[in-house]
């Protein structure tokens, strides 16, 4: 089967003689054989959206049919690697062309040479149900690939290859299952745009933890949860995506550069490769992979990065594993959206972008889930997106369609990257919405009244940015004083807890018992401070510049394996109130 070019636009091709193809399709285009998917088929015609540079096509020349549709190879070799959006490795293509992305290079994936040490589980005779794992390989050091009966596969075994070393292309295992015969190799298929399924979505109950406080404390993200971080240029958002792909405790990490500049994207891959995880003392890239679609490369790809990088992750939850999948930004994938549903000539609806926009955006979240697995293992997907409106307004659409199909909402504000208060996080206008599903854990597993407490605490924020209205418009003199103190304890709050450091060592990632504490100490500042305050104590003598000095360099100053040193500050508080009430009763 052959089609014919016969209009090039953009990623968008227009071809006839396509009967007998199939919607969405994958084809080669043109004689250099660029790698395209079929997106609008009528008769004879189709529209075809190309995922590499197209200048040099011309009418006339060829489509060639493959089959099948926009399909990924999962297998060992993508942990540690690094991929566009149709997951063709850029490092193998740099060393194959010594350029970037020449085109027409085919849909190479996976190493097909690479040999892995495969230990099969299974024997003739056994009866395998799909997601069953045939056989696992020591992928990275940190993480084991199991092999999978795919999705929609069951039968017999018929023959097991032995333990050894094998490459990709090699069968492991056949299976009959009545006529039909199959062999599982080192790898499966599977087409990215379709959710790979599963036995049961739980209910979520476990937070992702990140060790950046704000979040932690005040707007947990939870394993198999989704989350949005809005924010404008240059309020964090990608040094925010990169401590969550650091430190949150997810077993593996998919992260997508998606339509950001290159620069910010070589960062990733220098910074990343170098790093280790604190859990494993391994290099984090054991359990990452990266996904780049800068905003140089073309602009189909990168809508369908996002597909990619989610199907991954699913692959590897499938496995029994926590993933969590970051992508920075979807703003650029929604603009590769609008410019190719332009060049289709579709309706545009909002923002000229297209009126599918809400549901692809909400396909794409859909994916993430605390699940049973077809195997009865347990695994989930995260999915964390950053948003990047014009000018940081959330009114705009992307962020807007965003906020409805996500339950965690980081918005990052402008004024608080301004005022060098990192994370950017506003907390007036964030929100979790798994305080309650998550609340049992965190009692049970951080301390009990941890959620009263971090209540009492974001009360005192709201508190203050009433009362900071008030002294903007009359100074701070005419406020009691304690309602100064509220003033004081969320500058403490803010300075000592809030802002966290992502630059610094020991800042960079606080465990939530250190959390825990801090919080907890800062809570006792405001309580003593309340009872000195009543005791007409005035304030001056209340905000005592040496504790308030402690509090404040705590985060930096007390390792994450001394936490002893915060429960001496607190007795240092007790103390220092202690001796100031006697000393005042006294002097009366
Ligand atoms: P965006 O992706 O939103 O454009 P970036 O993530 O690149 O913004 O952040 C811009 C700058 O803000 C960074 O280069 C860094 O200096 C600062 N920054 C953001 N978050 C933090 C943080 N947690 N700690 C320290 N600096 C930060
Ligand atoms: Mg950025």
């Amino acid at each position: 089967m052959e089609g014919r070019i016969i209009g090039v636009n953009g990623p968008v091709i227009k071809a006839e003689h396509m009967r007998g193809f199939k919607m969405r399709e994958m084809v080669m285009v043109g004689s250099k054989k660029l790698i395209g998917e079929i997106i609008i088929l009528e008769e004879d015609n189709a529209t075809i959206q190309v995922y590499e540079e197209t200048s040099g096509l011309k009418i006339g020349e060829v489509v060639i049919s493959t089959g099948s549709p926009l399909s990924l190879k999962l297998g060992p070799g993508i942990l540690g690697n690094i991929f566009d959006g149709i997951e063709r490795p850029l490092e193998k293509i740099n060393e194959m062309s010594h350029g970037f992305l020449p085109e027409g290079i085919g849909l190479i994936s996976l190493d097909e040479e690479k040999l892995w040490g495969v230990d099969v589980n299974v024997k003739i005779g056994d009866e395998l149900e799909e997601g069953y794992i045939y056989a696992s390989i020591q992928e990275t050091e940190s993480i084991k690939h199991k092999l999978m009966v795919p999705p929609g596969v069951s039968g017999t075994v018929t023959w097991a290859n032995e333990n050894g070393e094998y490459n990709i292309e090699t069968t492991v295992v056949k299976l009959t299952q009545g006529e039909k015969e199959y062999e599982l190799k080192l790898y499966q298929t599977w087409p990215c745009r379709r959710p790979r399924p599963v036995k049961d979505k739980k209910t979520i109950f476990k937070p992702l933890i990140t060790g950046q406080r704000i979040i932690d404390i005040f707007f947990p993200l939870a394993k198999g949860g989704t989350c949005a971080i809005p924010g404008g240029f240059g309020t964090g958002k990608t040094i925010t995506q990169h401590q969550l792909a650091k430190w949150s405790d997810a077993d593996i990490i998919v992260y997508i550069g998606c339509g950001e500049r290159g620069n910010e994207m070589t960062e990733v891959l220098e910074d990343f490769p170098k790093l280790i995880d604190p859990r494993t003392n391994l290099p984090l890239m054991n359990r990452t992979v990266l996904i780049a679609n800068t905003s140089n490369m073309p602009v189909a790809a990168r809508e369908a990065s996002i597909y990619t990088g989610i199907t991954i992750a699913e692959y590897f939850r499938d496995m029994g594993y926590h993933v969590a999948i970051m992508a920075d930004s979807t703003s650029r994938w929604a603009e590769a959206l609008r410019e190719i549903s332009g060049r289709l000539e579709e309706m545009p609806a909002e923002e000229g972008y297209p009126a599918y926009l809400p549901s692809r955006i909400a396909e794409f979240y859909e994916r993430a889930g605390y699940v049973e697995n077809l195997n009865g293992s347990e695994g989930s997907v995260t999915v964390i997106g950053a948003v990047s409106p014009a000018g940081g307004d959330f009114s705009e659409p992307v962020t807007q369609n965003t906020k409805r199909f996500v339950s965690v909402f980081l918005g990052l504000d402008k004024k608080l990257a301004y005022a060098r208060h990192y994370p950017a996080i506003n907390w007036l206008n964030s929100y979790s919405g798994y305080l309650t599903l998550l609340k049992d854990w965190y009692e049970e597993n951080v301390a009990e009244g941890i959620m009263d407490l971090r209540a009492k605490m974001l009360k005192l924020l709201y508190e203050e940015s009433k009362l900071l209205e008030i002294v903007k418009l009359v100074g701070e003199d005419v406020l009691p004083d304690s309602q100064r103190l509220i003033i004081e304890v969320s500058k403490c709050l803010k300075i000592a807890f809030l802002q966290q450091n992502a630059y610094n060592d020991v800042d960079t990632y606080a465990p939530l018992d250190k959390q825990y504490k801090m919080l907890k100490v800062i809570e006792s500042f405001y309580d003593y401070g309340s009872n000195a305050v009543k005791a007409q104590i005035p304030i001056s003598i209340i905000i005592n510049k040496e504790l308030m000095e402690k509090l404040y360099k705590m985060k930096y100053n007390v390792p994450n394996d001394k936490l002893s040193i915060i429960d001496e500050l607190d007795k240092e508080l007790e103390n220092y109130f202690k001796e100031l009430i006697v000393k005042y009763k006294k002097g009366r």
